[in-house]
């Protein structure tokens, strides 16, 4: 799946934004499932380079693994056909990290085919949870993301 866009690439970070009660809702819904990584989409607009996280989309990690996510492909597409319904942007998606930093792993970096979405890693590791939102660029040059959350 690819965001749609037609900006050149642009050298300042992108920046997005997430409302509080849906910051909440994942970091609930993640430790819910923990040791199992959770993960899903995120959904949205974009105007002039800033990106406003509308829905988030909880999905079923298919993998059901401690260490790396799928996307239930039915789930996928079902949200996909909601988004669209509802004027919505596929902005990126976003899993948690049960026991490791705030920063792709290898494996992360490896499957973000999409230099256009935001990808979002939400760290459980030790006492706070540590959200962030990710760029990744051929799978291999990772820059963050100006997150925002109000
Ligand atoms: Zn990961």
């Amino acid at each position: 799946m690819r965001v749609e866009e037609n900006e050149s690439q642009a050298a300042k970070p992108n920046i997005v934004w997430l409302k509080l009660s849906d910051y909440l809702a994942m970091v609930r819904h993640a430790r819910k499932l923990v040791p199992i990584e959770d993960c899903g989409l995120l959904a949205g607009t974009e105007k002039d380079g800033v990106r406003t996280v509308e829905q988030v989309f909880y999905l079923t990690n298919v993998d059901h693994s401690a260490e790396h996510f799928a996307l239930d492909p039915a789930e996928q597409f079902a949200a996909v056909k909601e988004m669209r319904a509802k004027g919505l942007k596929l902005l990126g998606n976003w899993h948690s990290h049960p026991a490791s930093p705030s920063r792709p792993s290898e494996e992360d970096k490896r499957l973000a085919f999409d230099s256009k979405a935001s990808y979002f890693i939400l760290s459980l590791n030790g006492g706070e949870p540590v959200l962030s939102s990710f760029h990744i660029e051929k799978q291999s040059d990772v820059s963050k993301e100006d997150l925002r959350i109000r």
